[in-house]
């Protein structure tokens, strides 16, 4: 658990700060890495978490309706967040007649999101009946933090001016994942969470995957144009996804 926290932090803190330091990577590289992630994170939610959440959980329609209320949890949080768990870094020039969203409310919605990270990764499944394949899914929580700390990075900013500020939220955002993990992880050890409870909130965090993972697509080709690039580099994460999963 203590490797998992450090390098779900540092995925978050470095991503966030080569923003800073290097400058922006280009959006064309950006829009690749998106894609890959976005392919593997799609991949792994329908390869690993989805089907151990099934076989775990006794009732299979309420688990249903808990990765609806993910999904739907998501669409709401990023009306706060403006999309940065999907990579989204909140054009300015689109969203002139809008009001600036505060830094507060993207800090507090993306604080919530990334505890929801960490927590997937307490993995209850691990001690009822499997380790494998928990690699595969803590990858792809690292390489979903990447984007999401690039594009929370550059939101903030365009919104701070002091650099020095914009380090210090970036690193609470760093620790929330870590939070998260140990939280749940310490909660189901302490039997503050039931096996089925968390099995719960396991299916919560799922149906946000399936909402990040699918804008991801959505926007990567806006008006419906055909990337065949971005679709092979999506293609290759799906792949990665499989090879974590049935090869390893
Ligand atoms: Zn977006
Ligand atoms: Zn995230």
């Amino acid at each position: 658990m203590l490797l998992q926290s450090l390098l779900l932090f540092l995925a978050a803190s470095l991503g966030g700060m080569v923003v800073l330091i290097i400058r922006r990577p280009s959006p064309a590289s950006f829009n690749l890495l998106l894609m890959f992630s976005g392919g593997y994170l799609f991949s792994i939610t329908f390869l690993h978490l989805l089907p151990d959440l099934f076989a775990l959980y006794a009732d299979s329609r309420l688990l249903g309706l808990y990765i609806l209320i993910g999904f739907f949890l998501q669409l709401l949080l990023e009306l706060f967040s403006k999309g940065a768990e999907h990579g989204h870094m909140y054009e300015t020039h689109q969203e002139e007649h809008q009001r600036p969203i505060s830094p507060l409310t993207l800090m507090i919605a993306l604080f919530i999101h990334a505890f929801l990270d960490g927590v997937i990764l307490s993995s209850p499944t691990s001690h009822l009946h499997h380790t494998h394949g928990n690699d595969g899914l803590l990858i792809g929580v690292l390489l979903h933090k990447v984007p999401e700390a690039f594009a929370l990075a550059s939101i903030l900013s365009k919104l701070i001016s002091r650099k020095r500020t914009v380090i210090v939220y970036l690193f609470i955002f760093a620790i929330a994942s870590p939070l998260g993990l140990w939280v749940s992880g310490y909660g189901s050890q302490q039997q503050f969470l039931s096996g089925q409870s968390s099995l719960a909130l396991w299916g919560i965090v799922s149906g946000s995957f399936v909402h990040i993972a699918t804008t991801i697509f959505f926007e990567a080709n806006p008006g419906h144009r055909l990337n065949i690039r971005k679709f092979m580099v999506s293609l290759a994460g799906a792949g990665l996804a499989f090879v974590c999963e049935f090869l390893l």
